[in-house]
Formats: structure tokens, sequence, C-alpha cells
């Protein structure tokens, strides 16, 4: 690797370059996009970024579950390097090349279900989402669709609307898109009568809400991440998801599972709908996909896919040949070097090291995931289970101040979730787990 893969801290975090970057940041960048951690990254590979003081921190983000092949990943470089040479766009709508369609293959080879499959491409997950849904009300006829509490698909008018939580994400950006509901997700942490209860409570409430609320007969989908991301890594209920799936085939809704950040290999297969057993009628895909080049596909039973009129889906920019040609490289890369099996090493290496901190801190409230898609809950303390976002702030102020970058999330603020490059070695997610350790000790001091 281009980086030497060790944590190296050179400066206080942000150094004094990062620091004048920031400003510049503050006169120049419009203040609705802000910075989880304002370090300013020079270069990186596999689990490090190098800022431009010189510092390496480790890696426990991936770019929000984006660089699972690694940062600058050999061969999603070269595969760049050759294609921008060759040609950087044509506008696939106006004369088409290889590329394109052999994402495509992959998607059909790779996403669930042995049916026949079409792809299209765009350039972010929003637009992926989207499409998906123009593709669900074309193809049923419907307009409605369903989404869940804490759900998030995105920042643009309609997945903004499909988006649960309101700051940061929807506040004051309405109005928002018509024909959406919201039904309960199988929290199981936070269901208010239980664990046991959380799957049948939830499927009963999920189906009168359809049938009293909206009408099965005028619900084109149901869309659901298979492991909630922005919204806090939950796990929905065991069976919930195959519940849900099943009982929308046979009510005429299409199930969507938005797998954008549970997507490949991220959660220890392809697919977290593999774990679930459940077979998507459109699956919508990005961030892991190519490396950290803008690609997102939708992905369907040819059926629906192609019941849309020529010309009805598309972009000037969606499955751009550069972004394409990393996708390939990517994927490549993912079967090569079986990085779902190492999803699975890596929720090895990190569960009892979550469990230690659990079992040291009654301020952990959960800890869930599958694979590198994991996170704790932290709460007030053991018999109080108020969500602690002070806590979950001042634990990732610590672990970043000792060169460790690390995500929360939640629809309370208290979730610290783990996504590391799905290449970074052993001893760096050690190192992170041993850094995540001490900044408990000093956040709770
Ligand atoms: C990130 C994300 C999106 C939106 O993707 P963008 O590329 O940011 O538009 C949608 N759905 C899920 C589940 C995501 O995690």
């Amino acid at each position: 690797m281009t980086v030497e893969q060790q944590r190296l801290l050179r400066t206080a975090i942000p150094g004094p370059a990062s620091l004048a970057l920031h400003e510049r940041k503050q006169k120049a960048v419009s203040a609705g996009v802000s910075t989880g951690l304002p370090v300013y990254i020079e270069r990186a590979a596999g689990g490090i970024l190098v800022d431009v003081d010189g510092n390496q921190l480790i890696d426990f983000g991936a770019g929000i579950a984006v660089t699972s092949v690694g940062n600058s990943a050999t061969r999603v470089v070269e595969a760049v390097q050759r294609q921008v040479a060759d040609f950087t766009h044509t506008c696939f709508m106006v004369t088409p090349y290889a590329e394109y369609v052999e994402v495509c293959e992959q998607l059909a080879e790779l996403t669930p279900g042995e049916h026949e499959k079409r792809s299209a491409l765009f350039n972010s997950g929003a637009e992926a989402v989207e499409n998906a849904i123009k593709v669900a009300r074309h193809a049923t006829g419907r307009d409605a669709v369903v989404a869940f509490d804490h759900a998030y698909h995105g920042r643009t008018n309609l997945t903004m609307a499909l988006t649960a939580k309101s700051m940061p994400y929807k506040a004051g950006f309405g109005p928002f898109a018509g024909e959406v509901y919201r039904v309960p997700m199988a929290y199981p942490y936070r269901w208010p009568t239980g664990p046991e209860s959380c799957a049948d409570e939830a499927f009963a409430t999920f189906t009168t809400q359809v049938h009293t609320q909206v009408g099965e007969e005028n619900t084109a989908a149901v869309i659901l991440e298979p492991i909630q991301g922005e919204g806090g890594f939950i796990v929905p209920a065991p069976g919930f998801v195959k519940r849900v799936a099943d009982w929308c085939h046979e009510h005429g809704i299409l199930f969507i599972a938005d797998e954008i950040q549970t997507g490949f290999c991220r959660t220890g297969d392809w697919f977290a709908s593999e774990h679930e057993g459940v077979v998507p009628d459109l699956i919508t895909t990005a961030k892991g996909i190519a490396g950290g080049l803008p690609l997102a596909g939708l992905t369907g039973r040819a059926e629906l896919m192609d019941a849309v009129h020529a010309g009805g889906l598309g972009g000037t920019y969606g499955g751009n040949p550069v972004a394409c040609a990393a996708g390939l490289a990517a994927i490549e890369t993912m079967k090569e070097l079986d990085l779902a099996g190492r999803a699975r090493e890596i929720e090895a290496i990190f569960r009892p090291r979550l469990e230690a901190l659990a079992a040291k801190y009654d301020q952990v409230g959960d800890i869930r995931g599958r694979g590198a898609m994991l996170a704790i809950e932290l709460v007030a303390g053991a018999d109080d289970t108020t969500p602690n976002a002070a806590l979950t702030a001042a634990v990732n102020r610590a672990c970043h101040q000792e060169g460790l970058v690390t995500l929360t999330c939640g629809t309370f603020g208290n979730v610290i979730r783990f996504l590391p490059p799905l290449v970074a070695g052993d001893g760096l997610l050690s190192e992170g787990l041993d850094i995540l350790d001490e900044a408990f000790g000093t956040a709770t001091a």
C-alpha cells in the first residue's frame, strides 16, 4: 500500500494546516455542509487517512461505508487511470459503452434471486431510491409508498419524504413529496413491550396501518433498509423483514430493499437481504459499490424494470464510464479477497471487545449490527435507557483526538457506529478498539 498502515500523531487533532483550511472552508463552503471531524485529508490507503499535517488516522468510517475495498485500492486506481485515458464521458443514453453493461451484469449476478433482472445506473444513492419509486409506481399503477420509522433514504425531495428524521435532514426543507406513509420499525432494543414481542407486534401494526390508512390496492411499494443505517444501525427483529416482504408479495406491493449502506460485502454477505432470506423486487445500491467513485444502481425484476417506456430512466452522468470502471475493479477486489468473509472476521474481532466495553460501562445499552456494520447504543445507565447523546459526542470526540475516525448516528444521536474498510488489518482494528476503550475512560472521567 502507498501509505504505511500505522497510526501516527504529529500535531493535535486537528492540526494547524487543517485549522487554516477549515477557516477558508467557513468562508467558501455553505454552512449547511458540515464536517464531522475537520482534519483535511491529503492521501489515504487501506485503513489509514493521512491529513495535511502529516497525521495518520485509523479509519473506522470508510467515508460512510464507501471505501470497503480500501482507499486508493490498487485495482480501482489502475482501472480509473486506464479509463480516464481512454475516454471520460459519452453519456450512455447517447452512445453507450461496455463498462455500463458489465456493471449491470454484475448486479444481476450478485444481487439476491435467480430471476431475470435489469438494472439502471445513477450517481448517488438518493437518485437510485428516487428511481426505485418511479419504477414501482409505473409498474404497479399505484401511488403510495410506505417507509419506516428511523429510515434514511437520502436528501432529495422525494427521499427526504422517505427519510424519518427531521433534524438535520428535513427541518425547514418542506413541503415534501406526497403519498409517503410511515410505519413503526421492529426495533428490538426500544420496543415498548420488549424484544420478544417486537416482531409480532410491529408486523401487526404495519399491516393494520397500511390496510386502514393507505389501502393495499393503493400501495406501490414498501421500502426498507435490511439494517437501518443513519437511523442507528437497527437490526430489525428476527423474521420481521421476511414477513413484511411476504405480505407485500401477497398484496401485489413491491418490496424495495435499500441496500445502499448494507450492500457489497459490508454485513458479511454480498447483501443483507440474504441474511433475512428475502428476495427484493427492487434493490438499490451505491456507497461500497465502486471504491469511492460516485456510482449507484437500481436492480429489479426484468418485467418491472422493462415496464418503463424508453427514455423514462437515465441522466447525463449516470453510470459514468470512470465510475463503472471503478465499480468493476472494486467488485473484482471483493471477490478476489473474499471481503464478505473478511467482514465476518471483523465482526469476530469487534464483538468481544464491544461486549467487554458493555461489561465495563453501564452506559453501553446495546451492541448490534452484522459483519463490519456494527454499533453501540449509549444510554443513561443500567436501568435507564434514556438516550445519552452527550456521552456519545464525548466518546466520539475523544476518539478523534487520538486519531481514530469514528462516526455517530441514530434518531436520538446516541449511537457510535463502526464501518472500517474491509481491508483494514487486524492490528489497526485492535488499536482502534483500544482507543475506543480509552475514550470511554476519558469521557466518563
Ligand atoms: C447513504 C444512503 C442513501 C443516500 O445515498 P447518497 O449517495 O448519499 O445519496 C440512501 N439510503 C441509504 C440506506 C443510505 O445509507
